[in-house]
């Protein structure tokens, strides 16, 4: 038997999520679900998943662009076991309710705030407290690949303070309505950011303090780290510990790999689907020790890096995997990571 999954959101995430799922062989796509028709929605039925309306109105436009829906999504999450739920934020609490109604248990994403589901995920870090959960949050791509590092660096050495500075991309590839095209923000001005805090939903005894700047690029986030941890360690230690993580992967400028845009080349050539980057790429040459203090760059596809995140959720709710360890190596091996 496989788990019976369905994507309410076909965008960025959810397409991503969707193939994923359909790359494990423990739990199947029931349907994905579109407001309007669209080529992601032509391409979603070529690839064999049941294409469904958000709401009853909305038929009536897929009929216009000859298109076949199974039916709503109301419908829908009477097949699902479990909904990923990649709509933009803030419609949470209107879906919360209606998946309640259905009994299907729901994974959210970055978009919505903590306190939707009282849990937020993070495969390597708290695995284990969502078993058999009916509502879950994985972190924002942002927080997922912090909460990577400093997980494995707490683990091996204690993280007394961790201070970071994110330059964050302003829009996806996709996207033509948002900029800044000609400008670094602030963003936000006021500080801190909220990043540190949502590090904190995930674990909250690390002294964390986050600031932001939108940056005009699609590619990638990249993240400046400057952490001090409770061992003494060398920059040796460090490569050793991150090395050995299921979603971090170390790269070097000796490789000419220097930028955000051969991270993500690299990708590309690596055969990967949609040129996708599911891991942290850490700089290795980039980590020091100054000062007693660790600092590195990491950079962040901010379309992957929460996918296999997931897939485990979703083994996690519904108890199919109770180890995260064995989780996270199943996604990685369907996805070739
Ligand atoms: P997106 O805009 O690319 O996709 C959202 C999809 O939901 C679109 O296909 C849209 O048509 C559909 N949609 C809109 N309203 C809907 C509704 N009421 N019912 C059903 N479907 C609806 O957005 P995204 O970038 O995939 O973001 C989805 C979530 O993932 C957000 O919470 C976001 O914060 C989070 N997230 C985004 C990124 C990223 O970089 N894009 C990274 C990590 C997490």
């Amino acid at each position: 038997m496989t788990a019976k999954v369905a994507i309410n959101g076909y965008g960025t995430i959810g397409k991503r999520v969707a193939d994923a799922v359909a790359a494990q062989d423990d739990m199947e796509i029931v349907g994905i679900v579109k407001t309007r028709p669209s080529f992601e929605a032509k391409i979603a039925q070529d690839k064999g998943y049941a294409l469904y309306a958000a709401a009853k109105e909305n038929i009536e436009d897929f009929k216009k662009s000859k298109m076949e829906v199974s039916g709503t999504l109301d419908e829908l999450l009477d097949e699902a076991e479990i909904v990923v739920d990649a709509t933009p934020g803030d419609t949470g609490e209107e879906y919360k309710k209606l998946y309640e109604k259905h009994g299907v248990k729901a994974i959210w994403q970055g978009g919505e705030e903590h306190e939707l589901t009282g849990f937020s995920f993070n495969s390597e870090a708290n695995y284990s407290e969502a078993l058999g959960r009916d509502f879950t949050r994985v972190v924002s791509c942002n927080t997922t690949g912090l909460v990577r590092v400093l997980y494995a660096l707490d683990t091996a050495f204690g993280v007394k303070k961790a201070r970071v500075t994110l330059m964050r991309r302003a829009a996806d590839p996709n996207d033509i309505k948002t900029g800044p095209i000609n400008a670094l923000i602030p963003d936000p001005i006021k500080l801190p950011s909220h990043h540190g805090p949502d590090v904190n939903s995930i674990l909250p005894h690390i002294d964390i303090t986050t600031m932001a700047v939108k940056t005009s690029t699609t590619l990638m986030h990249l993240h400046a780290l400057n952490i001090e941890l409770k061992k003494k360690c060398t920059e040796d230690d460090i490569v050793n510990v991150l090395k050995e993580r299921p979603r971090i992967r170390l790269v070097s400028s000796k490789d000419r790999i220097k930028s955000t845009a051969e991270a993500m080349e690299f990708a590309k050539d690596l055969g990967r689907p949609r040129g996708d980057m599911w891991e942290n790429v850490v700089w290795k040459d980039s980590i020091a020790i100054n000062k007693g203090e660790l600092y590195f760059f990491q950079a962040i596809h901010q379309e992957a890096d929460v996918v296999p995140e997931n897939v485990d959720a979703i083994r996690a709710m519904l108890e199919i995997e109770k180890d995260g360890a064995s989780s996270i190596k199943k996604t990685n091996k369907a996805l070739g990571i």
